[in-house]
């Protein structure tokens, strides 16, 4: 086992991603995410930080369902342009039944990814997913998947997601082919064309140019993309009507924000069976959904007056606020996963439930990667840890330093939506 020490500075938690896979049953969440820990995996032994081949085993033993995420939130790397990100999958029980479950881990999301099945496009438990998502202010991209499905139509998926969703669903991407005939993906951003292997799961990723057949659809397809954005920011109308160049980056920053916002979802394709897509919507995750220090301040009551209510911003030098979101018991006892939202977390420190009163200490704290665990001495504000040595904490409480008391805004759970269709 590693022991680390961590001192993240705010610019390191420009790098991390809370987020979930979130979808319909059957849509492929399992699937996707298990592509997710594999091609994370891969990284993160490309990093030597970690040995064993714990990740891939998922994609080897895909016959055995069921054993995507063991814990509740998976750390793991991933690297785009030369930045290593650290990607917190949280996990998110997709079936009805869990809807609670659903609610909460809602809760600790900074964003999600919400897989579509390409054939089907939205179903009625995407709206349920969907909804729970707007009622939690979580941002979201969209992940077209199955496209090698027979049957399987991108545009007909795309337009149910601004149909029965009502949502503003700005594509970034489209398909190379469908169905059988389903071999990569187009970045309309860039124009360029992505080839993934079938020798290797994937692994290897191909640019090309654009093939002739599908020039005049990409164009078109980038001329909405580009509109869309530009109405989200005044300057880049201005270019749109002027007929100016927008470049790349611009139409990243202004698409970021939009998401964070919620005013628009960006929308990826794929395949995750075929091991098609699923990197670059990695690359999405990074490039659209926020960090920890770009969603609202976390609010609260203090304890003592439930109408005083009270702030903490995402800050290690703020007083230490985390949230309890789920328990599991594991071979070692019990396991309090916790989002920590402001100050710093420290091994053998005491702290108080602010909503039972009792106090607690922190025996040891976790990293947890999808089959190991790292031990830290700290965690900070942004983070998402296991600790050991809870007793009387239950999901829900709040756990903040005695000198400075808050009670996180519960979870409220309100009646799980029932579906328009
Ligand atoms: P979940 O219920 O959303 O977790 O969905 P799963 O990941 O378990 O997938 C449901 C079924 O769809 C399984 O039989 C998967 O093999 C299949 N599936 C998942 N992704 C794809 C895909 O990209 N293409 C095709 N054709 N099937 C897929």
């Amino acid at each position: 086992m590693t022991t680390i020490s961590a001192s993240a500075s705010a610019s390191k938690l420009a790098t991390f991603r809370n987020f979930g896979v979130c979808a319909h049953i059957d849509a492929g969440k399992t699937t996707v995410t298990e592509r997710v820990l594999y091609y994370t995996g891969k990284s993160y032994k490309i990093g030597e930080v970690h040995e064993g081949t714990a990740t891939m085993d998922h994609l080897e033993d895909e016959q055995q369902r069921g054993i995507t995420i063991q814990s509740a939130a998976t750390t793991c790397p991933w690297t785009k342009d030369g930045v290593e990100y650290t990607m917190n999958l949280i996990d998110t029980p997709g079936h009805v039944d869990f809807t609670m479950e659903v609610e909460r881990s809602m809760r600790v999301l900074d964003g999600a990814v919400v897989v579509f099945d390409g054939k089907e496009g939205v179903e009625a438990q995407s709206e349920t997913v969907w909804r729970q998502a707007d009622r939690y202010g979580v941002p979201r991209i969209c992940f077209v998947n199955k496209m090698d499905k027979l049957g399987a139509d991108f545009a007909f998926s795309f337009d149910t997601i601004h149909e029965r969703l009502g949502a503003p669903a700005i594509a970034v991407q489209m398909p190379i082919g469908a169905g059988d005939e389903f071999e990569g993906v187009i970045d309309l951003l860039t124009m360029k064309a992505f080839y993934f292997s079938k020798e290797d799961k994937g692994m290897t990723v191909t640019e090309a140019d654009i093939p002739d057949n599908l020039r005049e659809e990409a164009d078109q397809r980038r001329h909405d993309l580009i509109e869309k954005v530009a109405e989200l920011d005044d300057s880049l109308t201005e270019k749109f009507l002027m007929e100016e160049e927008i470049t790349v980056d611009e139409i990243k920053r202004v698409l970021r924000k939009a998401t964070i916002e919620q005013k628009a979802h960006p929308v990826f394709c794929g395949s995750a069976l075929q091991n098609i897509g699923v990197q670059r919507l990695l690359d999405g995750v990074v490039d659209y959904l926020p960090n920890p220090t770009e969603v609202p301040e976390v609010q609260g009551t203090d304890p003592k007056d439930a109408e005083q209510k009270l702030t903490r911003p995402h800050d290690k030098d703020a007083p230490l606020s985390l949230l309890v979101f789920k328990i599991v018991n594991d071979q070692h006892g019990d396991l309090t996963y916790c989002r920590i939202y402001s100050g710093v977390l420290e091994k053998g420190t005491r702290v108080l439930n602010s909503n039972n009163g009792k106090r607690e200490i922190v025996s040891r704290i976790f990293e947890m990667h999808s089959k190991d665990r790292i031990a830290r001495e700290t965690a900070e504000a942004g983070e998402i840890v296991a600790v050991v040595g809870l007793k009387q904490s239950m999901t829900g409480e709040t756990l903040c330093s005695p000198d400075d008391p808050i009670v996180l805004d519960r979870m409220e759970f309100p009646e799980p939506v029932i579906s328009m269709s």
